[in-house]
Order: C-alpha cells, then structure tokens, then sequence
C-alpha cells in the first residue's frame, strides 16, 4: 500500500507544487492507483496556476468505505485516486475568486479533453477527475443548491460556454488569462 510518505515523493518528484499528499490521501492507497493520483494532481497543479488564487483540496482518494460515508457514488472516480474537489479558500467572502475556479475548470474541460474527464460544478467547489476506462466523458452542476434559480443560471452560463467554445478556444483564453 502507499503512504501519504511515498506518494510525497511520487509528488516531489513530478514537479506537483501546490499540493500534498496528506491532502489528497488520508490513510493509504492500492500501488496500482498511484498513475491516476498522479495525474488527477497534475491537473489540480494546473488549474492552480490558471486561477492563480490559494486552493483548497477538499477530497481526493477516497476508500470504499471513506466513500460510502461521505455518500459518494459506488463508482465515484475518488475511489480509484482520479479525482479531486477543489474550492478556494474562503469562498464565501471570495465570489470573484469563486467564479474564477468553476470558470477555469469549465476551460480546462473543453480545451483538454484527454486529461479531464469529468468537471463538476457546485455552489463554491468543483470536481474534476483523469480518464477511466469504466468512464464516459460528462459535466454536470448541482442539483442540490439551496437557490434552484441559481442553479438553472449557472447551468446556462456553463452550458453556453461548453456548447460554443472549442478546445482551442478555451486554450487560448486559458494561456491569456482574460476570463
Ligand atoms: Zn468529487
């Protein structure tokens, strides 16, 4: 099994700067997931650049029973260490910052569609997870939202962007910083 200890190194060792195993990993993990966490943290790292503004990973590997406690679904992407929940720090005071996150991980979704998989897209977190097999490529936003209006607003906003704008588009929007 992994520790959060060897997977630090795995970290250090791929350039991964803006977060840490003990965030992505309470406990251990099976060796033969350690590619997705990888990967799912690389992502984690770019988005990070891209926003440009602290992040906090609020839950990465998760085990089956972690998962089950938490109520995410039997086949949640986090059981096999390719997932990541990302919010910014003090969201609720940070609107601006908030937007930009769920913003950039709409782009990162459109302009890099064979390292992101899933984007999901709640009220002051975002979910995105690395390519699975078992997986089809899909985005959602929360049905759970205390204000369905907004939830619906959202929804268009982010439905728009993802129906109009092409990879390269979204790329390049992401290289220019103007979103
Ligand atoms: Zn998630």
């Amino acid at each position: 099994m992994i520790t959060p200890n060897a997977l630090q190194i795995h970290i250090d060792d791929a350039g991964i700067r803006y977060f840490d195993a003990p965030e992505f990993l309470s406990g251990s993990m099976p060796p033969n997931l350690l590619a997705n966490a990888l990967a799912v943290l690389e992502l984690a790292d770019m988005v990070r650049r891209y926003v440009d503004e602290p992040l906090i990973l609020t839950s990465g590997y998760r085990s089956k029973d972690v998962n089950r406690a938490v109520g995410g679904s039997s086949s949640s992407s986090h059981v096999y260490a390719a997932a990541v929940d990302l919010r910014v720090a003090k969201a609720h005071l940070r609107p601006a910052a908030n937007l930009k996150l769920r913003l950039v991980g709409a782009l990162v979704w459109i302009a890099y569609p064979n390292i992101v998989q899933g984007f999901g897209c709640y009220a002051q977190n975002i979910h995105l997870d690395v390519p699975l097999p078992i997986k089809p490529r899909r985005w959602w936003t929360s049905t759970r939202h205390p204000r369905p209006s907004t939830a619906v607003l959202r929804g268009t906003w982010m439905r728009e962007l993802i129906d109009c704008t092409t990879p390269e588009e979204a790329r390049a929007k992401l290289e220019s910083g103007s979103f």
